[in-house]
């Protein structure tokens, strides 16, 4: 009951803050459709998500709100005013906007009602330190944004422990890779490293480091993933591994294909990698039981 008494007090302290914008000429409106491009999102270091649960996720996960948007339709909804009260208790700024504007924000016919503007966030590689049974993904330029939200949607998904993106790749901050995170860019930790800072910090993995490779020598079915730290390490979607990232691999993994395909999708096979490795900790966990 109080609580109920309180989320309706801040809302209500939120409403008196709320900025109305109708315009599209407005500076902050302008600068939060400047993040459809990579240059803003750096200069800003933000980045943009859509939508009222994916808003929340984000609070509750501690990343730092800079401006939440909502449509007007969205005044009154407890909810909405809820994450609007958080949004001014943590210094951000909340904009009421008109249909046209959230739709020229998201470029979405569309839109969904709330959009939060929040810093970006990396981890950096000397703070990820492996143990036990956990999972690192590891992807070598990757070029999709739909591939990567959905690599870093299934590590989220399977429990593994993050990602780390080697060489030149596409933005995780974009609204593309957000989008196709479904809310697990908050939940995935991420790091972002060169070619040789990645080799450096390999030589310091006490695991099994796992390449995948359409000509690996070794069934991924064939192996012990149970006991120790994994990194798995996936291709580029057009090139596969170079060989300096190949070399630096414990095992390269094939997953044995039929009909013609080539190869798999690159978020496909580390779908089916990150679940073959979490079937065999999982074995190993029933078998104490
Ligand atoms: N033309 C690329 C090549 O020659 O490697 C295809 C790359 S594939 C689209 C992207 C990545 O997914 C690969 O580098 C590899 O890591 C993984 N992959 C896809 N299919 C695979 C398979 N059947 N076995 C092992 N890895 C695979």
């Amino acid at each position: 009951m109080s609580n109920h008494h309180g989320s309706e007090h801040q809302g209500r302290r939120a409403v008196g803050q709320v900025k109305e914008v109708t315009s599209l000429a407005n500076p902050l409106v302008k600068d939060i459709k400047a993040l459809a491009l990579k240059k803003f999102r750096d200069s800003q270091n933000a980045f943009m998500a859509e939508g009222l649960k994916l808003v929340i996720d984000a609070l509750d996960l501690g990343w730092e709100i800079r401006t939440l948007v909502f449509a007007k339709a969205g005044r009154g909804n407890p909810a909405v005013e809820k994450v609007a009260a958080r949004t001014v208790a943590s210094g951000g700024t909340v904009l009421e906007v008109s249909e046209k504007v959230l739709s020229a924000i998201t470029r979405r016919d569309n839109p969904q009602m709330v959009v939060g503007v929040f810093s970006q966030r990396l981890v950096p590689l000397k703070d990820i330190h492996p143990k036990g049974g956990d999972v690192w993904v590891a992807l070598d330029r990757v070029r999709d944004p739909g591939n990567l939200g959905t690599v870093i949607r299934t590590v989220d998904a399977v429990g593994a422990k993050g990602i780390i993106l080697v060489g030149d790749t596409t933005d995780p901050f974009s609204v593309e890779t957000v989008r196709a995170t479904m809310g697990s860019i908050f939940a995935v930790p991420v790091a972002k490293v060169s070619v040789e800072a990645f080799l450096a910090w390999r030589k310091g993995f006490a695991g099994l480091v796992a390449g995948t490779h359409l000509k690996g020598a070794v069934d991924y079915r064939s192996v012990d993933f149970s006991g120790r730290p994994v990194l798995l390490l996936m291709g580029n979607e057009q090139q596969g591994l170079p060989d300096d990232l190949a070399a630096s691999c414990d095992r390269l993994l094939r997953i044995p294909q039929a009909g013609r395909a080539d190869s798999l999708n690159l978020a496909v096979a580390t779908g089916v990698m990150l679940f073959e490795i979490r079937r065999g900790a999982l074995k190993l966990e029933a078998a104490f039981q």
